[in-house]
């Protein structure tokens, strides 16, 4: 299943969608942290350049990722490089995880904020205001 990347033009989030080719186009979107329906659609850039898949090898360094524990923002940014790197889409859930992180707050707080965190469908909280 093909997925598509899209940017809120109101709020800039970034987020990716799952779509059958089917539904491409016919489904109503909208952004997952501000509901707005400006959203565009993102062409994907350019694979990463070499240097940046050297760092990612280091940073799949168990020992690396313990201490990223102790700093979200590091965190996030490592989960985020490594999302791109494996060009895998991990769904909106994972992109707001991810903005929770580079934000500062720690993993076991935004464990708590997204109890459905991982389930398909339920959709995030609305009243969460970030
Ligand atoms: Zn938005």
């Amino acid at each position: 299943m093909p997925n598509y990347e899209y940017q809120c033009t109101d709020c800039n989030h970034k987020f990716e969608i799952f779509q059958t080719y089917q539904d491409y186009g016919i489904r109503p979107l909208s952004c997952p942290k501000c509901k707005s329906s400006k959203i565009k659609r993102i062409i994907k850039p350019v694979r990463v350049a070499r240097s940046e898949e050297d760092r990612f090898e280091s940073l799949s360094d168990p020992e690396q990722l313990a201490g990223l524990e102790d700093d979200p923002q590091a965190l996030g940014k490592m989960m985020r490089r490594m999302s791109r790197e494996l060009g895998e889409d991990m769904g909106p859930e994972f992109d707001e995880v991810v903005d929770r992180l580079e934000k500062g707050q720690p993993p076991e707080e935004i464990e708590k904020d997204l109890p459905d965190l991982g389930s398909e469908g339920s959709g995030l909280d609305p009243s969460l205001d970030l």
